[in-house]
């Protein structure tokens, strides 16, 4: 539910009592008699009463500054930041918007508070609900955020704030696309296709904000570089998941394995993809079990240049349904789903975050298109041992949920998974 976070506008002479004047200093006492002494302490007084006024109060109680003096809380998800990208502009810069410049005021925001998802459990396929706590980011965080406004002009980006009857919403266009980003939820969207935020976007005094760390690893490379490159003669690794004795889940309705699935899915993929100039591998090609390291192994050896890991979802919860793609989180970000000990640290794959967002993004968006099945959203996770470590931009798909019956009943046809396949090379076989 909403949670209504107010900041206070502080009181500079309560926060720092040590520049109150004196009163024995303005009243009478035994040292009245000297005449030196009284001009020496009244003008003390004066002196002390000047920066009292001009340094740590404020005769206007909504003055803005004083938000700065306000303690700054620890966020509950401990941020840190890699170092912040250059600012080069590639598009003129537009006029203004009327959300006008950055303000440091923060009266009052209403955020959704989603639910902390911590799970311990080893890796599977289940997915429970993929947000992170909030509780307090914004105002406990705050040079963390960024006016979208100011940030919009400097970028040439234009800004477009819909105050709608829901939500407020408010629009980035570029000439690459439209980013779509409601207030108070991580879940945005990329021309149409969900794409999960690592920090709902906040509204104070009617301004946008996103956090850095969002605008930095999803919103500029969407916005301003997202390019996945000519593919002709270069190497894709497909791998589908499980095998042997690891069958992965099992369809609700027709009992298939998720081993059986992805490998069919995979074989598909690879013969529509014959003549769309790219070298195909798959990291098994039967019913076998291939370790986690040796599936990032053949990658390697092959220099493979995109590794997709295909994969299928199981959950308790029989309504989830639908496509989820997934790519390494950034170095610095929370994830949208974490399992294990949660960790901030770089990893090898980091060094293709750029590529893995873009790859993520065209593939997610050609499978929902294709397959109309429900979109779960382009999401960031550390947990997937496949691809940490890949030398290469690596996307994971989780093709539809296996516990859904409606879902399932789709996926054990082989014409359904010849769509996926379709959908796959589609968006391998672009050219821009
Ligand atoms: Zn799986």
């Amino acid at each position: 539910m909403p949670q209504k976070v107010k900041v206070k506008n502080g009181n500079a002479s309560n926060a720092n009592p040590s520049w109150d004047v004196n009163p024995r200093l303005s009243s009478p006492g035994v040292f009245l008699q000297d005449s030196r002494m009284l001009f020496f302490r009244r003008w003390l007084a004066f002196l002390l009463a000047a920066l009292a006024w001009s340094g740590c109060s404020s005769s206007n109680p909504s003055k803005p500054a004083a938000v700065l003096r306000k303690p700054l809380l620890l966020a509950p998800v401990p941020v840190r930041m890699a170092p912040q990208p250059t600012v080069t502009n590639v598009h003129p810069p537009l006029a203004k918007g009327s959300l006008g410049v950055l303000t440091n005021a923060v009266a009052e925001t209403n955020a959704a508070v989603p639910k902390t998802t911590v799970s311990t459990n080893p890796p599977t396929d289940a997915h429970p609900h993929p947000e992170i706590n909030l509780r307090n980011a914004f105002r406990a965080n705050m040079p963390q955020w960024v006016e979208m406004g100011q940030w919009s002009t400097d970028e040439g980006v234009r800004l477009v704030s819909q105050a709608a009857s829901g939500p407020k919403r408010f629009e980035l266009h570029s000439n690459r696309g439209d980013l779509v980003l409601v207030n108070g939820s991580q879940t945005a969207y990329w021309n149409g296709q969900a794409l999960m935020l690592s920090f709902a976007p906040q509204l104070s005094n009617n301004h946008p904000y996103l956090h850095r760390a969002d605008l930095q690893h999803t919103v500029s490379p969407l916005l301003r570089k997202c390019v996945c490159g000519p593919h002709e003669g270069k190497v894709l690794v497909i791998d589908p998941g499980h095998g042997g004795d690891q069958s992965g889940s099992r369809t609700v309705v027709g009992k298939q394995l998720e081993k059986d699935l992805t490998l069919d899915w995979a074989l598909r993929a690879r013969a529509l993809l014959a003549n769309e100039g790219w070298r195909v591998f798959l990291t098994r090609t039967n019913d076998v079990d291939v370790s986690l390291s040796n599936r990032v192994a053949v990658a390697e050896s092959l220099h493979a240049d995109l590794f997709i890991s295909l994969h299928f979802n199981s959950f308790s919860n029989s309504e989830y349904a639908g496509i989820e793609t997934y790519c390494m989180t950034p170095a610095g970000m929370p994830s949208n789903l974490v399992r294990g000990s949660e960790d901030h640290m770089a990893l090898p794959n980091n060094a293709y975050d750029d590529e893995n967002l873009c790859w993520a993004v065209r593939l997610h968006e050609s499978l929902v298109r294709d397959t109309l099945a429900p979109d779960r959203g382009v999401r960031r996770a550390r947990f997937m041992a496949v691809l940490r470590n890949q030398k290469c931009p690596a996307v994971l798909i989780e093709g539809g949920y296996l516990s859904n019956r409606k879902e399932a009943a789709k996926l054990i046809t082989g014409a359904y998974r010849e769509q996926l396949a379709e959908a796959l090379v589609k968006a391998l076989a672009r050219h821009e």
